[in-house]
């Protein structure tokens, strides 16, 4: 059980192996990628931020030149006043008035700052206005007031006032001073800052609400960091990206030049760099796509490996499977041969026992010869079947003879046809050349396993076989068409397609009796298409069936085979007319031919005449057979596989050792056409006989060959070993039917056969015919009640004899020991043999 499991638990654990393996690649190859990714956002991130600041500080100088510009346009418009003073062409009133408007006062200070027209500065503006006398316009915000600007103005070379202009907190925040700065982007807010006071000069709109308010320090967001930069020094314009602002905006700050003031910008990070944001977006795609691939590849590589795996798995199945059957084969192929081999073994003794078995025994022997042939051919079936499974079957093309094969075939079918009771035709087209050249072995066995269903699922009426050539095909080639029509049981429409198919077999109930396996058309159809040939069915259910099969076979030569079916019929009428016209117990012969079939229709139309018939299925055995024993005639089969009958004869007058040298040699031939007889004769045959074998022709051949001393009138000879010794009948009413008593009676008289055998030489030895006259009397009786009529009656005439040997004319003594003399032998031949067929029919010894 665990074993089975075995091949199963593998792939699993591999699977399992294989997915943990895949799952630790993808996530170190996630874990590299994600590194990576994280790598390049920030190399990005800093990158762009850089790109950012310096964009952010070209803009804060742009800003920058903006407000100066501004500046110097406001402090240009004072300089014109205070010219203009100088220059007396107005009044320093006239001066302070043209330079005030809303939320802008004009105003004039003495040298000492104190004010004259105009507006009143603080205290604190003292020191911007000194500045301002040594003639430097300045710029100075004071808190809680405004933004104030101061111009000399001069009388001659000395400074005689100063001219200056407050613009007021709330025009500086409401806007309608000229230092709002408008930007030009909606996004972009800007705003002026002293540093001395640290106040947001100009605001933009909504600065309080906007997210760069730090409430807190009262100051734009992030401003203490733009300074710190700015106050390091390093660059005169600075910008900063703080991105743990609340916002990812860009700050830029830049000094406005001869003001004390920094103009500050802020601006929407995004937007600064919309160009290259995208970029960095677009890089963050192409890496998630990346991923995504990644990801896919994975899956796809995975979902590929389970594939393979599984397609391992299937094909490492397919293997098994395969390997399994080949086993199953090869373990059916040999078990098929060893059963063989013993089963030949059986079927060679069975032979023996058949041919010297009397009764019942050979009644046995009979049954024992058919369920061995049955068994053979199924253990035949199977070996073929395996060799065809485990493609070790080869189609072995040889020349053959069309009318050897289809005399094979006749032999064996008409036989079994016969015992059923059916009549077998069988046509031939006499046109079809006889040389063919194609498997013969195979092609008898596929139509022979044919007809032999025929004739097997056919209860009545007869089986007809037609062989045609269907096509001539171009290159010398033919295809052979044999048709099988049987009046049989039929195939239902439906079990068709399951016809062929291995060990099934169809219609049980009503094919039950029948013998089979269900191999036999699965071979048939395999060897048919093995040898490039066709099967076709047609069958009405319960009217019968026509088995069509078509063999491409090449053709060596163009002569026909003749009338095949005129020879058949000849053979059929000499079958039926043929009486054993002599007997010959002496003589002795050998039948060769490579089918046992046809031996056995040969043995069996001798049976009768008594010769003594030995066979050989081989030209090597013939020719082993020849050099052990001296046959009177020889008949020898032309077509044999290995070594054919003209080479076998050649071999056999050449063998030195040969008993057979000047016996006659009879060419067995299916192959009847004209001039064959000379071929055989010029082979060295001595004569030929053409198949199917007919009684009488081979009676005659027999008798012409035989020496002229062996042979006798038929029924010359009494002591037929085929004659039963005891009859039953007469012996059971001895017995009142009493089969024990029957029994009982002949193991005595069998057992007392030495004695009596012993009685009667000595009697006859001794002369002693008084005494041989009472022992022959006891012989008649005894061997009577046994049912040995025939001993009985031998007996009998002994003792009648005997008597007239002792009480009888003294002139006629001398012709009755004479009969005693010829019979008193025969008497005891008989006894041996009543006494061997107690032995064989009632096991009695
Ligand atoms: P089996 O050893 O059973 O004869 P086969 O393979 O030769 O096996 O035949 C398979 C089955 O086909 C048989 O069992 C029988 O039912 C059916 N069959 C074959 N030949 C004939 C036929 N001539 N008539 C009717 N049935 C047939």
């Amino acid at each position: 059980m665990k074993q089975n499991n075995m091949p199963e638990e593998a792939p699993k654990k591999r699977m399992l192996t294989f997915t943990l393996h895949l799952m630790g690649r993808f996530l170190l190859f996630f874990a590299i990628l994600l590194f990576i990714g994280f790598a390049l956002h920030s190399k990005m991130t800093e990158s762009l931020n850089h790109e950012a600041e310096k964009f952010s500080t070209r803009q804060g100088e742009l800003l920058s030149f903006v407000y100066h510009n501004l500046f110097r346009a406001e402090m240009a418009e004072l300089n014109k006043a205070a010219n203009l003073i100088a220059a007396g062409k107005i009044t320093p009133t006239d001066g302070v008035q043209a330079i005030s408007s809303q939320g802008q006062q004009g105003g004039l200070l003495d040298i000492n700052g104190n004010s004259l027209i105009g507006i009143a500065l603080p205290e604190k503006a003292r020191l911007q206005c000194a500045r301002t006398l040594q003639g430097e316009p300045s710029w100075r915000y004071y808190k809680d007031m405004g933004l104030v600007a101061m111009v000399p103005v001069y009388e001659g070379p000395a400074v005689r006032y100063v001219l200056c202009k407050l613009y007021t907190d709330t025009g500086l925040q409401d806007g309608t001073s000229p230092f709002h700065f408008s930007a030009q982007k909606e996004d972009e807010k800007v705003l002026l800052y002293d540093t001395a006071t640290q106040q947001v000069i100009v605001p933009f709109q909504d600065y309080r609400e906007s997210p760069f308010y730090d409430a807190a320090k009262n100051a734009p967001l992030g401003l203490d960091k733009l300074l710190e930069k700015l106050s390091s020094g390093q660059e005169a314009d600075v910008s900063i990206f703080d991105p743990d602002l609340n916002a990812d905006y860009m700050l830029s700050a830049a000094p406005i030049p001869d003001t004390p003031f920094l103009a500050i910008g802020y601006r929407e990070w995004r937007s600064l760099m919309t160009g290259i944001t995208n970029i960095h977006l677009i890089v963050l795609w192409v890496f998630g796509l990346l991923v995504v691939l990644f990801c896919v590849f994975i899956l796809y590589s995975f979902a590929n490996q389970v594939a393979a795996e599984e397609s391992t798995a299937l094909r490492e199945a397919r293997d098994e499977a395969l390997r399994a059957n080949q086993a199953k084969s090869e373990f059916l192929a040999n078990m098929s041969h060893e059963i063989r081999t013993p089963l030949n073994a059986i079927l060679g003794m069975n032979e023996m026992i058949m041919r010297n078995a009397r009764g019942t025994m050979k009644k046995y022997a009979f049954n024992i010869k058919s369920a061995g042939d049955t068994l053979l051919s199924i253990i035949n079936d199977i070996l073929d079947f395996s060799k065809i499974e485990s493609g070790k079957m080869e189609i072995v093309p040889v020349s053959y003879s069309l009318s050897s094969v289809l005399n094979d075939v006749y032999n064996m079918v008409s036989y079994k046809a016969g015992q059923k009771g059916l009549a077998f035709h069988m046509e031939v087209d006499p046109h079809i050349p006889d040389a063919l050249c194609g498997d013969e072995v195979r092609l008898r066995q596929v139509v022979v396993n044919i007809l032999n269903n025929a004739v097997k699922y056919t209860p009545k009426g007869s089986v007809t076989f037609k062989v045609q050539a269907a096509d001539n095909l171009p290159d010398g080639q033919l295809v052979l068409e044999f048709i099988t029509q049987d009046t049989g049981i039929g195939i239902r429409e439906e079990d068709k397609a399951k016809l062929f198919a291995k060990f099934q077999r169809l219609d049980l109930e009503k094919n039950r009796n029948i013998e089979g396996t269900g191999l036999g058309l699965a071979i048939t159809v395999r060897l048919t298409e093995m040898m490039q040939g066709s099967i076709a069915v047609d069958s009405v259910y319960g009217e019968g069936s026509t088995f069509t099969i078509r063999l491409p076979q090449t053709v060596e030569k163009d002569d026909p085979i003749g009338d095949f079916n005129a020879r058949i019929e000849a053979a059929l009428r000499e079958e039926k007319s043929y009486r054993e016209s002599f007997t010959a117990p002496a003589g002795k012969i050998l039948v060769v031919d490579d089918n046992d079939m046809n031996l056995t229709v040969v043995q069996s139309l001798l049976e009768k005449t008594q010769l003594q018939i030995h066979t050989a299925s081989s030209g090597r055995e013939c020719l082993s057979k020849i050099a052990q024993e001296h046959y009177d005639i020889v008949f020898l089969d032309h077509m044999m596989p290995e070594m054919d009958g003209i080479e076998t004869l050649q071999r056999a007058k050449a063998l030195p050792d040969s008993q057979c040298l000047h016996t006659p040699y009879i060419a067995l031939t299916a192959n009847a056409v004209a001039g064959v007889k000379e071929m055989f004769l010029e082979k060295g045959f001595d004569d030929y006989l053409s198949k199917p074998v007919d009684g009488k022709t081979l009676e005659r051949m027999v008798q012409k060959y035989l020496p002229p001393e062996k042979i006798k009138p038929a029924g010359e000879s009494t002591d037929s070993p085929a004659e039963e010794q005891i009859d039953l009948p007469t012996a059971l009413k001895y017995c009142g039917g009493n089969e024990e008593m029957q029994k009982k009676f002949l193991t005595m008289f069998v057992s007392r056969r030495g004695a009596v055998a012993k009685q009667l030489n000595d009697d006859w030895e001794t002369q002693n015919i008084a005494d041989y006259t009472t022992h022959v009397h006891a012989l008649k009786s005894t061997s009577l009640s046994i049912g040995g009529i025939k001993l009985s009656e031998a007996a009998k005439a002994l003792e009648m004899a005997g008597r007239a040997c002792c009480n009888g004319p003294e002139e006629e003594k001398d012709r009755h020991l004479q009969y005693i003399r010829e019979h008193h032998g025969e008497a005891l031949k008989l006894y041996a043999k009543l006494a061997a067929e107690a032995q064989e029919r009632f096991g009695i010894s």
